[in-house]
């Protein structure tokens, strides 16, 4: 009965197969199995302790009742001023919206922009909640590939051309996930300068801009013009290992703000104070914390990127950011979410396929590399053995089982 109750809109909601890929994998852990999880995305360590205890100290104090619903006035003012530091623009409070989590940024901030038919071009392989949200909302999601030629970079010409009367929104996101790539400040210039002044607003994912191993990062935000046409996507997930707080925020102009804000008054209401208050903290506290996360990536990337790179039939990239590696497994001639099966279920290493981020991910796997050097360095052996077993492509050979 209730499936034909279903509002038609719902075929068109993606998700995200990391929650799906983490169940499975659990499920086989109940079974007694070994699993190394490398696929979902969240630092493995501990949220800093001034920071939990500012948590509990708030809980104390009461923080525990409805609050505005773009955020608290203390966390807008110090997310304005962080915002404004880190990116060389001038942010007011009023631009600020706080939400439980980055990804809700995502979800209003399409719902506020986007009319069926609307074109937004987004990275592809890209976080599949873009596409998700876009088509949901009867959008039209125009890929933007990343290339392992181009450093998993989008190529700026191909972004020009695909720029459309249509066109209301373009998503950008740097470092990237999943391949870890990070946009030259030279690429993120000739982006503004395309589309400075022209009716399309451009959604900048930065919820990785803290974890940048090499070269500079730049904020399309701080571009001449560009200000008032970025929404500007962070949070304290990633750079605080925040996961499960579920904290975030947007900055973006007044006027859709205002919006963001009433769709969070319509759906959530709020997000829970005495987390803002913990926010506050993890901002204007001490950051060895994020410090010495960001150093620990940075050894274990190296690790994991040398190790794939002695598997046969495996090449991966170096990615200069955030905590994942996308390497190619195309040599197996298989799609890259049969390699992520039977690596799962033959290796007991959890990961994704490279489609799970959009078409131009075939060929690919994705592992996080935000977990511990030892399971790291057990996971690579894991892998080196059961693709062992894997004929490659064009190698005379029957089929493997778990194929
Ligand atoms: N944007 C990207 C690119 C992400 O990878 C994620 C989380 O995986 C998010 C946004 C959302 O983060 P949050 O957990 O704060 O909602």
């Amino acid at each position: 009965m209730i499936e034909g109750l279903i509002a038609g809109r719902m075929e068109n909601l993606g998700a995200e197969t990391a929650f799906d890929v983490l169940a499975k994998a659990k499920a086989l852990e109940a079974q007694g199995k070994r699993i190394i999880h490398m696929e979902i995305g969240e630092p493995d360590f501990d949220t800093p302790a001034h920071i939990r205890a500012r948590a509990a100290q708030a809980l104390e104090e009461g923080q525990t009742h409805y609050v505005p619903s773009p955020g608290i006035p203390a966390l807008r003012e110090t997310v304005a001023a962080y915002v404004s530091r880190t990116r060389g623009i001038d942010v007011a409070p009023e631009e600020v919206v706080v939400t439980p989590g980055g990804k809700p940024i995502l979800f209003f901030a399409i719902m506020a922009l986007i009319n069926p038919g609307d074109e937004v071009l987004c990275p592809n392989p890209g976080f599949p909640i873009y596409e998700s949200c876009i088509r949901f909302n009867g959008g039209v999601a125009v890929p933007l590939p990343l290339l392992e030629e181009k450093d998993f970079t989008l190529d700026v010409e191909d972004l020009k051309r695909k720029i459309s009367p249509k066109t209301k929104l373009i998503i950008i996101n740097s470092p990237s996930n999943p391949t870890g790539g990070v946009m030259s400040p030279q690429d993120i210039r000739e982006i503004a300068t395309a589309v400075a002044g022209r009716p399309i607003m451009v959604l900048s994912d930065e919820i990785y801009d803290r974890l940048v191993y090499e070269g500079e990062i730049k904020s399309i935000s701080a571009e001449p013009g560009m200000k008032d046409q970025t929404i500007i996507l962070d949070g304290f997930s990633k750079t605080y290992a925040m996961t499960g707080w579920r904290l975030g925020f947007g900055v973006m102009p007044k006027p859709l703000a205002a919006l963001v804000g009433k769709l969070l008054n319509n759906s959530v209401s709020c997000t829970p104070p005495f987390i803002q208050l913990a926010g506050v903290t993890a901002l204007t506290g001490p950051q060895d914390g994020p410090a010495a996360m960001r150093a620990e990536f940075r050894r274990r990337r190296d690790v994991i990127v040398k190790g794939l790179n002695e598997i046969p039939g495996v090449r991966c990239a170096m990615p200069k950011g955030a905590f994942y590696v996308f390497p190619n497994v195309s040599a197996f001639g298989l799609p890259g979410k049969q390699v992520a099966d039977y690596l799962l279920n033959e290796g007991g290493v959890a990961c994704l396929g490279g489609t799970a981020f959009g078409q131009h991910g075939e060929g690919y796997i994705r592992l996080s590399y935000a977990t511990s050097l030892e399971n790291i360095q057990e996971g690579l052996v894991k892998m080196r053995e059961a693709l062992a077993k894997l004929p490659m492509k064009g190698a005379a050979g029957a089929t493997v089982a778990g194929v």
